[in-house]
């Protein structure tokens, strides 16, 4: 039997997607109709998807068994009362590596303070010894596939890395906190915080003017979760004040960011324009290939969604 599979993201994706979502299915013995057109949205069978794509009225889709979606985030669909059919988030080895690798990237940065080495205002020799990465003090907000991958790459660099999550976890080396009382544990004393929540209503704004005040003098934050995890006054606020020594934000609540968001001015904060970690069409395709394969096989989907959780 043949798939009908609608490609409905971006079209700019489609020439990047095609062939190894095809080769993908091929491999999974997967008889796919590929399309980004559908002229028959009763007659699809999946649906893989990412926002700003060409579909936002899942009702005529009545065949359809999952919505595959093919970037982590989920904010944007989650709550869209047309969507009825399965939904599931990509979980894809690419874009966690990625992720690891800008996390580490941004925490020795702050850790080792080599900003202040780069483009000095004039010539200063700033002999200050950093502290060995077991000094420093990192808060890890989120523990799922991100947030665990990005602990557990800084622990094995023997950074102090204390982790928060909704659900009790045992992770070798990082110690675990839950609920607003483990929310202020965690970011207690925290030197550096790296936020990889997802942006449901109970995480918006859980960095506010009271969690920061929590961080040690002159912590930095790394966010590559999403920008509405950060109240923008508050951290504005916490930059002026030192409480906070500088950011760096892969995320914001308007993408691009305006060009006249006060965040461009402050030369604190460190700007990245939500490159932290790409879904890659190879890898992502093998995932999405396997979850259809389970699907037909009568297994559980991977990565399914918890609609009430939002994530
Ligand atoms: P995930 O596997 O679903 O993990 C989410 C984590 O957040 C889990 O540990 C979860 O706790 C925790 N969490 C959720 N709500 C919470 C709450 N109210 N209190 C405490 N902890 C809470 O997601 P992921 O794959 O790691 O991705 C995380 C986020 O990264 C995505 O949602 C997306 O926004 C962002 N992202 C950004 C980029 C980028 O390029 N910047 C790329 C990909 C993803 P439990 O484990 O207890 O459920």
């Amino acid at each position: 039997m043949t798939l009908r599979i609608l490609f409905a993201a971006p079209r700019r994706l489609w020439p990047e997607f095609e062939g190894p979502l095809n080769r993908a299915f091929a491999r999974a013995g997967i008889v796919a109709d590929l399309s980004p057109e559908c002229d028959d949205p009763g007659a699809v069978d999946y649906i893989v998807y990412a926002p700003r794509g060409t579909i936002t009225d899942f009702t005529p889709f009545v065949r359809t068994r999952a919505v595959l979606n093919l970037w982590a985030g989920v904010e944007t669909i989650v709550g869209n009362p047309t969507l009825t059919q399965p939904l599931c988030r990509m979980v894809d080895p690419g874009l966690t590596q990625g992720m690891v690798e800008y996390v580490v990237g941004n925490v020795l940065r702050h850790h080792l303070g080599t900003d202040r080495y780069i483009r000095p205002a004039a010539p200063h020799w700033d002999a200050r010894i950093p502290p060995l990465a077991s000094e420093r003090k990192v808060a890890v907000l989120g523990l799922g596939v991100l947030g665990l991958a990005a602990a557990r790459a800084l622990v094995r660099l023997g950074f102090d890395v204390t982790g928060w999550a909704r659900r009790a976890r045992r992770v070798s080396g990082v110690r675990t906190r839950l609920g607003p009382a483990g929310l202020r544990a965690t970011l207690s004393g925290a030197e550096i915080v790296v936020t990889l929540l997802p942006l449901t209503p109970a995480t918006e704004n859980t960095l506010d003017a009271e969690s920061l005040g929590l961080l040690a003098q002159g912590a930095f934050i790394v966010n590559p979760g999403r920008g509405a995890l950060i109240d923008e006054g508050a951290l504005l606020a916490a930059l002026g004040s030192g409480q906070v020594g500088g950011a760096t934000l892969d995320v914001f609540r308007t993408e691009p960011l305006p060009p006249d968001h006060p965040f461009w001015a402050d030369p604190r904060i460190t700007i990245t324009p939500h490159i932290a970690a790409d879904t890659r069409a190879e890898t992502s395709a093998e995932v999405i290939a396997e979850n259809i394969r389970r699907d037909l096989d009568g297994r559980p989907l991977l990565h399914l969604v918890d609609r009430a959780a939002g994530y």
